[in-house]
């Protein structure tokens, strides 16, 4: 029987028969990996404690015909804290749908793997502002799919930018005002100065910057509706009331 050990977190689980579950795991080998939770749906299943989204393990999976069965969990962490305040909770799993729709079968993705483990740690242990991550981790993600953002001059004419200042939504440039479209929305100097530092600053430094949640809450807005044309794909979590 072939088996292999993986390291990775669990994103999704889903109730399979009356026993089982089937677990969507994102992995440092080998990317996305979908297994055979056996028998974790009784109450005293010793593996129960896999099946749960934000699970950091080693798992042991057995090659089977119709595809992988976990034997073993060696757990690392299981953020369980997470669960603990509800607003950390939901960005958290706005993290988890942002790395669902980026991931595709049979690549790996190094990266964005740490990038996910640092947020998540952020969130759960540092205390640090949960929308400082969001903002971060869309601003890496959109880096690592090739689409880093450009704070120098403005990304049509290549001026500097004097007067007001737009984040064009569909092309992830910033624009003058001689170059926006009509898909470009204007951001305030301290939106644009906020959004430059935490694209400058590492993940376990985000604590030090100082920002208003409305501030915040504009620029992941925007990177939402960037991130969606990005993906192709509408982005469900992330919904803020005005
Ligand atoms: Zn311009």
């Amino acid at each position: 029987m072939e088996e292999l050990k993986i390291t990775g977190i669990v994103l999704k689980s889903v109730n399979y028969g009356e026993k089982d579950k089937i677990i969507t795991i994102f992995s440092l080998e080998l990317g996305k990996v979908v297994a055979t939770l056996k028998g974790v749906n009784s109450s005293n299943a010793k593996l129960k404690f896999a099946s749960q989204v934000f699970c950091f393990a080693e798992f042991v999976l057995a090659k089977k015909s119709n595809g992988y069965v976990v034997t073993s969990v060696n757990l690392i962490d299981s953020f369980y804290d997470l669960t603990l305040d509800y607003d950390n909770f939901l960005m958290a799993c706005a993290l988890i749908e942002l790395v669902e729709l980026s991931l595709v079968d049979g690549e790996t993705y190094e990266n964005l793997f740490v990038l996910l483990l640092k947020s998540l740690k952020e969130i759960t242990y540092n205390n640090t502002n949960t929308k400082l991550v969001i903002t971060k981790f869309m601003l890496s993600l959109l880096k690592y799919m090739g689409y880093e953002i450009q704070f120098e001059n403005c990304q049509r004419c290549n001026l500097p930018i004097m007067n007001k200042i737009y984040f064009d939504v569909i092309s992830g440039d910033m624009l003058c005002e001689n170059c926006k479209t009509y898909t470009s929305y204007e951001i305030s100097k301290q939106e644009f100065a906020i959004l430059r530092i935490i694209n400058a600053t590492k993940m376990e430094n985000l604590k030090s910057i100082k920002s208003s949640n409305e501030v915040l809450l504009n620029l992941i807005k925007l990177l939402k509706l960037n991130l969606q044309e990005r993906f192709n794909k509408k982005i469900k979590s992330l919904n803020f009331e005005d």
